[in-house]
């Protein structure tokens, strides 16, 4: 019989993480031995040590030590290479590999919505920067509004268009994504309500990075009979793919899909 395996993730705060419900879902019943723990990790240099002494084959790193987990991998693989975020290592052989899995896991949430061709992000933090980067590796035309000037530098050369709420000018978008935290804990819109107004009137889908909860921004692309989704679907893409890797592709992505799917429900 195969060694048991342990994997963990690691945040500040982490108490409210769903991936440990995700993750022994899909073990337990997909019969796959490991399971999974929380990890409150105050001080993300020492994710590496931490990760080593634990015995981990491997974890996912949540807020606020995504940087510091690109820097505690041995190497890094795929798309964590062009943002410099990892939210998923895996043990190969004392190695620690590290991936991103929240672009994919978005991408891989808006499938449904079809081939996406212009795309207006809303916010330019950590999220927007590894949604942009991923939709202009997908050729997708981006354009990034945010409330503050300062934080669009970082995305001048990588999208098409950078605007604050000032100078925003109404334009058609396939897809429109809210990555600010407008809305989370507040009952904030992404930017001022007429501006709000006139893209969600231009745009065919609608999407927020924001889960559990119906946001004021979804609620309006609601009122306005507007396909959308919430950001339930972005977390469970990137556990999917996470446990894709965790069990080295022994597990079949409907399966896990199904089984993470139906941890929502519990
Ligand atoms: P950051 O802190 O990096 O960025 C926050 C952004 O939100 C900034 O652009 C900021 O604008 C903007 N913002 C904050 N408050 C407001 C407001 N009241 N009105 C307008 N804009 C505002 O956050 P992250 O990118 O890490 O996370 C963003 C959201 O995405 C969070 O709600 C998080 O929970 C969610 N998320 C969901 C995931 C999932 O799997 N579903 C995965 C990762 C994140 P400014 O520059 O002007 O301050």
């Amino acid at each position: 019989m195969s060694e048991k395996k342990l994997f963990a993730i690691f945040g500040n705060p982490v108490s409210h993480s769903r991936s440990p419900l995700m993750h022994n879902c899909v073990f337990k019943n997909l019969n796959y031995p490991a399971s999974y723990i929380r990890v409150h990790l105050e001080d993300g240099t020492k994710l590496r040590e931490t990760f080593l002494s634990l015995g981990l084959s491997g974890a996912n790193i949540t807020v606020p030590h995504k940087e510091e987990a690109y820097k505690a991998c041995d190497e890094i693989r795929g798309f964590a290479n062009s943002v410099g975020v990892v939210n998923t290592i895996v043990n190969e052989n004392g190695k620690l590999i590290g991936y991103n899995t929240d672009a994919d896991g978005f991408m891989f949430s808006i499938k449904e919505f079809g081939d996406i061709k212009t795309a207006l992000i809303l916010g330019a933090g950590g999220t927007a920067k590894a949604l942009a980067s991923r939709f202009v590796q997908d050729n997708i035309d981006v354009t990034v509004l945010n409330r503050s000037a300062s934080r669009l530098d970082s995305f001048k050369k990588t999208v098409s268009t950078c605007s604050t709420w000032d100078k925003y000018e109404t334009k058609k978008y396939d897809l429109v994504v809210n990555t600010t935290s407008a809305g989370l804990k507040d009952d904030d819109l992404p930017a001022p309500q007429e501006i709000i107004n006139d893209i969600l009137d231009n745009t065919s889908f609608v999407a927020d990075a924001i889960y559990g909860k119906l946001t004021p921004f979804l609620q309006l692309a609601k009122d306005k009979n507007i396909t959308f989704k919430d950001g339930a679907d972005m977390l469970l893409g990137q556990g999917v793919l996470a446990n894709e890797l965790f069990t080295c592709k022994k597990l079949k992505v409907k399966d896990i899909k199904e089984h993470m799917s139906y941890s929502f429900n519990i």
